[in-house]
Formats: C-alpha cells, structure tokens, sequence
C-alpha cells in the first residue's frame, strides 16, 4: 500500500521560478510514488493577512500553475484548506493537549510577531496546531519538508505523541522527507527569490517580459566592461543557468572568464533557456486559464474526496476524547 503525504502551500498567486524549481517539481515527482495530498492553506494566510481583497484570485492563479506543471486530479487530491472545515475542528481539539509553551518557543512566531507588531493574533501562536491538524487530519504518514522547516515538524509529531499517549494510538507520528530544494536567488542576486523582495521571474511570464526580467539581473559586480574577464563563480545569472542551460555550463564558465561572452548575451541565452524550459508549462497554463469551471471542478471534486477523509478521522478523535454526537 501507498504511503499518504501531505503538504500545504500558503496561496501567493501566480507561482515564480524559485517555487518551480523548489517545491513545485518536487510535488510532482511524489506523485509518482506517493498518495499525495496537496492543500493550499488559506487559514494559515489569515494569520498575517490583512487586507483578503486578493486571495481568491491568488489561490486560482496558485491551482493554475500547480495544474500546469504537472499536479495532477487523477493521482492526487488536490483543494483548499477552508472546503474541508473539519480541520478547524480537529485544531481546537488538538489545542487542548498542546501546552502553550510549545508555540511561544517555536522561532517563527517570535520571528513573525516581530515583522508585526501591530498584529500579533492568536492564529500565529497557534500556526503550529492547525499545522498539525492539517497533517493528522489526513493521517498521512509523510511531509516533505526542507531542512529549514524540520522543527515545526518535529512539534507536530510531540503533539501526535501527547494525543496518543493520552487518548490511546490515533495518528500516525508523520515522517519527514527531506529534500534538498535548491536555493534560488533572486534578480538581485542577493536574496532568496520571492515576493518580498520582488525579485522575481513569474513562471507565467511572456518570453517577451522574462527576457526583459532576466535583462535586469545582477551579475559579477567585478565585471566592469565587455573586455573584462568575469566570474562565473559569484554570479547569479551563471547559477540560474545550471537549471535552464545545464548543457552550455562549461562553455559558459569558459566563455564568461576569457571575457569571450558579455553579460547581455549571457543574460539572453539564460532567457532562452528559461522560455524554452516553460514553454510546454506555459501552453498548458492558458489552456487551464480558458477553463475556469474545470479548475473549480478540480477544488470542488479534491475537497470533497479529503472530507471522506476528514470526517472519518474526526468522528475517531472526538469518540476518543468522550465527545458524543448530538442527539438526533
Ligand atoms: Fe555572469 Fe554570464 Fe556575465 Fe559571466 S558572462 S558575469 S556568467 S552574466
């Protein structure tokens, strides 16, 4: 039998080629291999959104780039955190076992209550339990994880630990699979590529503006003039290479140190490297684009198989907890 794995991506809109190269690809290799569960986690948005006037469009333009690159309904389940409301459910009841001085430890809701202070909510300090309920609720036994991210795992599996121990074997501790996301920096070449520092390349970019994007980018900061020979070594264009033009890497190391090629050529080829790589993605985009309802279809049909789920684990957790239904 398949191993389940869950995963969860806060919807950010249209999707850029550091999430391609990092998550995405990832998730669709599981595919292959694993029962997979991909949610896009709305809630866990709310915690330090305060204006919500775009997230429904971002979570559609997040589906669109998940279905072009490969996600695929038939192989995995495939909606929104909100459509199974289960999962509030289970967070609340998952909150009662979890001592509140677990999460003012965890370093991303100091981190985050930092960033703003204006708006240090509740759903921050409790980000880790709905977390976990997300994971449990499903029972899946797999969470692909960077290395950044093992903590927060780790938490969710003490909090699976102390609801087995108090209320008998229940969830699954769920394992992390450990993948090695490549890092991606951004135009600036400084940053890790994202939104936050708008330093990105949207993978739904035209050829025309990704070109006009990568033009922008940073390269050797030593590299002065045509004539000057560069280094490869410290310069992004070149990294960003290694995923889009791994062919020419040896020639473009070559080339860029005996000053045989000039950035803006370099810069050009990486941009044809990149269109080339998304040109597939990008045709399979419009064509989901131009089918709205399949993409509702897509979430209605995900969230409903994940409630089958949901409701089945649920009914387990309060029976164990000495909730009983309602009367009827
Ligand atoms: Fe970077 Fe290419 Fe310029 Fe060399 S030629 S510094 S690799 S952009």
């Amino acid at each position: 039998m398949r191993q389940r794995v869950f995963s969860g991506a806060r919807p950010t809109g249209r999707q850029h080629i550091g999430n391609y190269l990092g998550a995405i690809q990832n998730y669709v290799n599981l595919q292959e291999e694993y029962d997979c569960i991909y949610c896009i986690v709305d809630i866990h948005a709310l915690t330090t959104l305060e204006n919500t006037d775009r997230l429904q469009e971002d979570i559609y333009e997040m589906m669109l780039d998940w279905l072009a690159a490969g996600l695929d309904p038939q192989k995995s389940i495939l909606f929104v955190q909100s459509h199974v409301p289960e999962v509030m459910e289970l967070h609340t009841l998952l909150s009662m076992v979890t001592p509140l001085g677990w999460l003012l430890r965890v370093p991303t809701f100091k981190e985050k209550a930092r960033m703003q202070p204006q708006n240090v909510n509740y759903g921050l300090v409790g980000y880790p339990v709905l977390m976990t309920a997300d994971i449990v609720l499903y029972k899946a036994g797999v969470v692909p994880v960077g290395e950044d991210q093992l903590p927060h795992l780790e938490l969710a599996r003490e909090i699976v630990r102390r609801f087995n121990s108090i209320f008998g074997p229940t969830f699954p501790e769920p394992q992390p699979k450990l993948t090695s996301f490549p890092l991606v920096l951004g135009l600036n070449g400084t940053q890790k590529m994202g939104k936050t520092y708008n330093n990105y390349i949207e993978l739904s970019a035209t050829p025309e503006e990704t070109l006009k994007l990568v033009m922008t980018a940073v390269t050797d900061p030593a590299r002065r003039y045509r004539s000057d020979p560069g280094h490869p070594e410290v310069c992004n264009v070149f990294r960003l290479h290694h995923f889009f033009s791994s062919s020419r890497v040896d020639e473009i190391v070559a080339e860029c140190r005996s000053a045989g090629i000039g950035c803006v050529d370099c810069k050009e080829l990486l941009a044809k490297g990149i269109n080339l790589e998304l040109e597939a993605f990008r045709e399979r985009r419009a064509s989901f684009a131009a089918r709205p309802q399949y993409v509702a279809d897509v979430l209605s049909d995900g969230a409903c198989r994940a409630q089958v789920i949901a409701r089945e684990t649920l009914a387990e957790v309060k029976e164990k907890m000495g909730l009983v239904q309602r009367p009827a």
